[in-house]
């Protein structure tokens, strides 16, 4: 199996670690290799950098001796915004208690106010995502009252939707005035 880089790896580590239960790290990574380890049995895994850069896994002890946990540092507030971005997307107002069981049931864990740092976080995502995607308009609003004065634009958000534009340009606005 092929990594781009040892984010990509590093990332696949933590999905694997926290979607199965085990609580695995990265115990090694330099230049050359990275390595991860289970830190309850003697699963681990070893990578090494190839000619092109990209990280291939060299060996592997496939199983674990130890059991599942139910409970993951690794499965922080950040880690379940990202997961459930989507989601949390369409259902912005998802009940926590609704939250916390679709997170048990789907990944196993019990969590308390982690789901709703983590509801939190995802919100402040998405609405950041949409606050840089209308900043372009918001830039051609300026822009237009800038150059074109007299001119009114108006924008209506309401978060995180886009409601509506108002232009009327001062040409406009004279020769319906006169
Ligand atoms: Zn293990």
């Amino acid at each position: 199996m092929l990594f781009a880089s040892k984010k990509e790896l590093r990332e696949a580590i933590s999905h694997y670690a926290i979607n199965e239960g085990y609580k695995v790290k990265v115990t090694k990574n330099d230049r050359k290799r990275m390595q991860a380890m289970c830190m309850k049995c003697k699963w681990n895994l070893w990578d090494s950098f190839m000619a092109d850069e990209t990280l291939q896994i060299k060996s592997m002890i496939e199983t674990h001796t130890c059991s599942r946990s139910y409970s993951n540092p690794q499965a922080t507030a950040s880690f379940l915004a990202k997961k459930y971005l989507d989601r949390l997307r369409d259902e912005p107002k998802m009940r926590l208690r609704l939250f916390q069981a679709l997170i048990k049931r789907e990944i196993g864990y019990e969590v308390s106010q982690t789901c709703g740092r983590a509801r939190q976080k995802a919100i402040e995502i998405i609405e950041g995502t949409y606050a840089s995607q209308y900043s372009k308009l918001w830039e051609y609003c300026a822009e237009v009252r800038e150059t074109n004065v007299g001119s009114i634009m108006m924008m209506k958000i309401e978060a995180p939707y886009f409601q509506g534009l108002y232009v009327c340009l001062d040409a406009c606005k004279k020769r319906l005035s006169s």
